[in-house]
């Protein structure tokens, strides 16, 4: 679509960028609301370097679409969960449909879940309560947590602390400052950083990607969303992944090589074994 195209300019997809030295992973994509067929999308992944998708549930028909796609194709796993802006008047059925839909072998994580204080789509009560039951799914499954903190970093941190966190926790988009990278890092908290982290305005998040420790970082898109500079704006998928992988090594000022490298074993780590 070219640029003068009649309101379409902004819907068209940005060119594949130049393809990692090593291959890592996307650790929280929405697969279900990006409006490409799957199979393209790990496509153009692929060619960018990123060999393996993390397909994250927000409500139970997000989860089965994960759960399926994950089933359907070698390279995607799923994480399955109730969003939290999806939790108003959430039932223990809910949640035990959750825990059902776990017991996938590709399912890898239960998220996103946790704590949103900047839309108020949902009362804090249910949101409490749904984010402390994921917690439980997460231990008693013994898989990784994916968490969606906005606006609600001293909470989530605390119901983790009251709840005893899974072994494996994973701050998706994190959005914390230096400070709260640090709590993390001394509680092995992962922390994965998005295309935002990009952004002109986004000093604080670099400042947390620099004391964050590389055996703790992982990359996501959160695709369709969040899409990295230089193509703020425009549709968002996993093969954009280079450019905010890029921009994480040399704010931490080490080889992309050297960041894929531990990136790709920390998503092992956290999600695998592959
Ligand atoms: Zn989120
Ligand atoms: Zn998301």
């Amino acid at each position: 679509m070219s640029r003068d195209a009649d309101g379409q300019a902004s819907r068209s997809y940005p060119p594949l960028p130049e393809r990692l030295p090593v291959d890592v992973f996307d650790s929280h994509c929405h697969l279900d609301v990006v409006e490409t067929p799957v199979d393209e999308q790990l496509k153009s992944a692929k060619a960018a370097g990123v060999t393996r998708i993390v397909t994250i549930g927000c409500d139970l028909p997000s989860s089965r679409f994960a759960v399926d796609a994950a089933a359907e194709f070698d390279d995607v796993y799923a994480a399955v969960a109730i969003h939290p802006n999806e939790t108003t008047g959430i039932s223990d059925a809910v949640l035990n449909d959750v825990a059902l839909l776990a017991a996938h072998p590709k399912v890898r994580a239960i998220g996103e879940t946790g704590l949103d204080y900047y839309r108020d789509w949902a009362p804090k009560d249910d949101q409490h309560r749904a984010f402390r039951g994921h917690i439980e799914i997460a231990k008693r499954t013994g898989k990784a947590l994916v968490i969606h903190d906005r606006d609600a970093h001293d909470d989530v941190l605390r119901v983790l602390a009251e709840e005893g966190a899974p072994e494996t926790v994973v701050f998706h988009c994190y959005s914390g400052d230096a400070r709260m990278a640090e709590t993390c890092a001394e509680h092995g908290y992962l922390m994965s950083f998005a295309g935002n982290v990009t952004f002109k305005n986004a000093e604080p998040l670099r400042d947390a990607l620099r004391v964050a420790p590389l055996d703790l970082l992982l990359v996501e898109t959160d695709a369709p969303f969040l899409t990295p500079i230089p193509h703020r704006g425009k549709p968002n998928a996993s093969y954009l992944i280079p450019h905010t992988v890029r921009a994480m090594a040399e704010v931490k000022g080490v080889d992309v090589a050297e960041l894929c490298a531990a990136i790709a074993a920390n998503g092992e780590r956290a999600f695998g074994p592959w």
